[in-house]
């Protein structure tokens, strides 16, 4: 299969890309290296530095002429679309539907874009783990225009035949993460356990999410560019492309410390500081549709991925 990854110089991206490498399929990358870097990626990845904004982003999907599109370019940082909603907006809501009417253009037989559990916002804690279906009432800009890029890539491509879908990533955690900023709290621990440094936790740790392997990530995407039927109509009005990729299990940050204290054998004793508002209490996705519509679901255990993604943080400095 020759796939193009948006973002693939990024976290997930170049976990997949060196994934889709060992599995013999032909890969190339579009990434404007924001927060990617070009030596993630093996010297032969077709590579293109290049902002999904740019005009310039047609032809090179058309030099690559892919088969699937795996589109994860995206401002990534809640934080960040605080401080600058108009170039989150830009980057997240439009850029997804430049990058479909390129698929489209191109006519590529399937494209994944990347969502995110914000757009649910604070959930109805009766309804979790939550399924595609439930309320969206998203937190901060960064939710909104993940939202959006759905409805955008699905009113691009609705009628064409460019088939695809959305997926909700619950927390993504594995080796390669960016643990300096204010990256995934897995790799900030790591981070912090590594240097000796005590950890932080906002609020008392009880707060819950649902921490998915990048593995677990990278098979589901694998999993759905291969699959023979079409994803973008699986159930009916606006969730019908969009599919959550989780565990569906809750862990509380305390219960996620205690797990990479015993991976790290480090004391790791935390430092607890006052709960950040916008934070969301609970939260967790319910991974049923996947399962159904292309036979994924999460394999691995919490302690075996902290224990994976220990082992690398110990190893890069
Ligand atoms: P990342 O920041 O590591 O990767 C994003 C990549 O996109 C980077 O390589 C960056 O350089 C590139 N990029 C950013 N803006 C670009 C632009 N305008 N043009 C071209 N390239 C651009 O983040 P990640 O954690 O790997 O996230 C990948 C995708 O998954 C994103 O869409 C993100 O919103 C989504 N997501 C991630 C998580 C998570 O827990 N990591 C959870 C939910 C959703």
């Amino acid at each position: 299969m020759r796939v193009l990854v948006t973002g693939g110089a990024g976290f997930i991206g170049s976990n997949l890309v060196g994934t889709l490498l060992a599995r013999g399929h032909d890969v190339g990358v579009v990434d404007n290296l924001s927060t990617g870097r070009r030596d993630n990626l093996a010297p032969e990845v077709w590579f293109r530095e290049l902002d999904i904004l740019d005009t310039a982003l047609q032809d090179a999907v058309a030099e690559f002429a892919p088969e699937a599109v795996v589109h994860l370019a995206a401002q990534a940082s809640v934080s960040e679309s605080l401080r600058d909603p108009e170039r989150d907006w830009a980057v997240n809501a439009e850029g997804t539907r430049l990058v479909a009417a390129a698929a489209r253009q191109v006519g590529v037989q399937r494209m994944v874009s990347a969502s995110s559990a914000a757009v649910y916002g604070e959930p109805d804690e009766a309804d979790l783990p939550l399924k595609e279906t439930a309320r969206k009432a998203p937190a901060n800009p960064y939710g909104k225009s993940k939202l959006a890029a759905e409805g955008l890539m699905a009113a691009e491509l609705a009628g064409s035949p460019t088939d695809f879908a959305s997926f909700r990533f619950s927390n993504v955690y594995g080796p390669g993460q960016d643990g300096a900023g204010e990256g995934g709290v897995v790799a900030i621990f790591c981070t912090r356990l590594r240097d000796d440094v005590a950890p932080v936790i906002y609020g008392s740790g009880g707060q819950t999410r649902d921490f998915i392997y990048v593995g677990d990530v990278v098979e589901a995407i694998i999993a759905a560019a291969e699959a023979s039927g079409s994803l973008a109509s699986m159930g009916s009005g606006a969730d019908a492309a969009s599919y959550n990729i989780s565990t569906g299990a809750e862990t509380s940050v305390n219960g996620l410390l205690d797990a990479l204290r015993a991976a790290s054998a480090k004391m790791g004793e935390p430092i607890f500081l006052p709960a950040r508002d916008g934070d969301v209490d609970r939260s967790s996705l319910d991974p049923a549709k996947a399962l159904g519509a292309f036979g994924w679901h999460a394999v691995a255990p919490l302690e075996r991925g902290v224990t994976s993604t220990w082992r690398w943080f110990g190893g890069h400095a």
